[in-house]
């Protein structure tokens, strides 16, 4: 298949780009290097079954060029990570928003197969654990900068199921704290990857309030067999999926952790949200999905350990792997 993966030079496309080059797949990336890096893809370059375009999906003019073209999307593209949506939520709307309703006009327009990648954060600060698809979303006020994000996701869920009505194969995969090599090490999407970094120059771990909070740390090879999944079963059409591990991790543990798998000397130190994020920020406490729906329709179920993907994860992060 000729398979378009937007945001493909970023931390889960470009994982999910080498999984389709290695099943023999032509893969046309389209990514504005934003967040993504040409690191991430430079192995592919040198192939003639990989396109790389550097654009954006608010450019129309080149969706429609490359959609014409392709067999079945993977829309990734998107600005993620609260702490880049806090900083600057209109880059984050207008790229969320805009850029997956482009993305799905075209592929209506053509009649691509199309996966649109969503997110866990849709659930808010819900307490209805675990998360369930259909369940009730839970968002503070709009001065919170960000639940801009978890409501751009959104309306792109409704733009997905409103073409799915219109018989368009599209699937939503809500992805949950997805981690693994080629994590940006700045760590702004993932406090994985701010752990590691930390840890291993020596620098406090900085725990963010109790660090009671928990999150469903979920590793990339899984993130990517759920997607691929959603791509192919036929049944996924029209169906939104909750993608990712169900074991929770409180943040106190996941430090812990981190410290003894780099052996760092590092301290472990609290600090408020309000010194990490500013005034108006509120948090979701504990955020564990449903993964029944998964189960059963796509056969999916997360597979990686925490602590073995921690291990490939600071591999990578030293350059061993
Ligand atoms: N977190 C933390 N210290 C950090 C960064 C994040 O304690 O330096 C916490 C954050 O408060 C949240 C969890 O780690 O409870 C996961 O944060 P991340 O930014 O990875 O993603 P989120 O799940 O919030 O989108």
């Amino acid at each position: 298949m000729h398979i378009l993966v937007t945001g493909g030079a970023g931390f889960i496309g470009s994982n999910l780009v080498d999984v389709l080059m290695e099943q023999g797949h032509e893969v046309t990336v389209l990514d504005n290097l934003s967040v993504g890096k040409v690191s991430n893809i430079e192995h592919h370059l040198s192939s003639d079954r990989f396109h790389f375009v550097n654009d954006s999906i608010l450019n129309v003019g080149i969706l429609e060029r490359l959609i014409r073209q392709v067999d079945l999307i993977y829309h990734l593209a998107a600005v993620v990570g609260v702490k880049y949506v806090v900083d600057d939520p209109l880059t984050a709307i207008v790229t969320n928003v805009r850029g997956t309703e482009n993305v799905l006009e075209m592929a209506f327009k053509y009649w691509v197969r199309t996966v649109i990648a969503s997110s866990s954060e849709i659930h808010g600060k819900s307490t209805a654990v675990p998360l369930k698809e259909d369940g009730d979303r839970l968002l503070g006020p709009t001065t919170v900068g960000r639940w801009s994000y978890s409501d751009a996701k959104a309306i792109d869920e409704y733009f997905a199921l409103a073409y799915a009505k219109k018989g368009l194969p599209v699937s939503v995969v809500r992805y949950f704290n997805a981690y693994g090599p080629r994590l940006d090490p700045k760590g702004y999407g993932s406090v994985i990857a701010k752990f590691f970094t930390q840890a291993l120059r020596g620098e406090p771990l900085t725990v963010f309030d109790d660090g009671r909070q928990t999150r469903c740390f979920t590793y990339v090879a899984d993130t990517i067999r759920g997607t691929m999944l959603a791509a192919t079963v036929k049944e996924a059409a029209g169906q939104v999926f909750n993608i990712g591990s169900d074991r929770e991790t409180s943040i106190n543990e996941l430090a812990l952790l981190i410290k003894e798998l780099t052996g760092s000397s590092s301290e472990v130190v609290h600090i408020s949200y309000e010194e990490a994020y500013g005034k108006a920020f509120e948090e979701t406490r504990r955020r564990v999905p449903d993964v029944t729906r998964a189960r059963e329709v796509l056969g999916f179920e997360a597979q990686v350990p925490l602590d073995e993907g921690l291990r490939r994860t600071l591999d990578w992060f030293t350059g061993e792997s």
